[in-house]
């Protein structure tokens, strides 16, 4: 849920950048992130440092400028007014692991969905050589990948504000390991989504939680949270059918386990209509 809105930050000046740049071009001195980043600029480098100072580029949209942000944006939070809690002045921090979980100062999940996809990267790859196997069905390999590779990818997914940026990431992710499985080196969304369709299981996943969350005893926090929780799309109540919008329905609707799936999950909303 996010719980403020992030804050303004000054873009990037070429200095900023070269501070914070871990490669720099050895002809005229541009910085990158890596050196990945000084090949690619090789083709526009401008041959001295003279002419680089002299035609300072934008530098937004590159990886370089995200980190110079986010440092900026630590920086801003660290500066802000500290919580005094019995004489201690507690720190402040722009972004902290919780349960396996990385929870940011402004409430949003999309740091932590692009931190899970790294993750879940590195489990895909170290399974290689099942993905490459071409005597392996196909059928075979999707399962291994909902138990192997999804669990990691969707933990927690139940309190994701899911937005189009999460969902961008999560599908792009899925036809990639898609793909690879099927050794081509492209393919369509459809295709994918019709063999994999994480989009389903996310929102399966959802809205099991919730009936537990429903049912739980009222004094317990998580059932407390669900009052704070909006409608807005995205969020853990906003596809709730609306015949069970209002608290008295949803807590009636919750109580039959066998049938809350079918009245919830089988006539929900979808996240791919409220985020397409
Ligand atoms: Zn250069």
């Amino acid at each position: 849920m996010a719980v403020k809105k992030l804050e303004y930050i000054t873009p990037t000046t070429n200095g900023e950048a070269n501070a914070a740049a871990k490669a720099h071009c050895t002809v005229c001195g541009r910085g990158f992130l890596n050196m990945r980043g000084v090949s690619a600029h090789k083709r526009f480098c401008l041959k001295s440092f003279e002419a680089e100072a002299a035609n300072p580029r934008p530098r937004s949209d590159q990886k370089l400028d995200a980190l110079v942000k986010k440092k900026k944006r630590e920086a801003f939070v660290e500066a802000e007014h500290r919580i005094v809690y019995n004489d201690d002045r507690i720190h402040n921090v722009y972004s902290f692991k919780y349960l396996g979980a990385k929870l940011m100062n402004h409430g949003s999940d999309e740091d932590e969905v692009e931190d899970r996809v790294a993750k879940t990267q590195g489990a895909f790859t170290s399974h290689s050589g099942i993905w490459r196997d071409m005597s392996i069905p196909l059928a075979l390999k999707i399962r291994l990948f909902k138990v192997r590779i999804l669990g990691i990818l969707l933990y927690g997914c139940e309190s994701w504000k899911v937005t189009k940026k999460i969902l961008k990431y999560i599908r792009g992710f899925t036809a990639r390991c898609y793909a690879r499985m099927i050794n081509e080196p492209y393919v369509e969304m459809s295709i994918v989504l019709s063999q994999i369709n994480v989009i389903d299981i996310i929102e399966k996943r959802r809205w099991k939680w919730l009936g537990h969350v429903i049912r739980m005893d009222k004094k317990r926090n998580p059932y407390k949270c669900l009052s704070i929780i909006d409608h807005s799309p995205g969020s853990l109540l906003a596809h709730l059918p609306l015949n069970i919008r209002n608290l008295d329905s949803r807590n009636l609707a919750a109580q039959d386990r066998s049938e809350w799936m079918n009245k919830t999950f089988f006539r929900r909303i979808t996240l791919n209509m409220q985020c397409p």
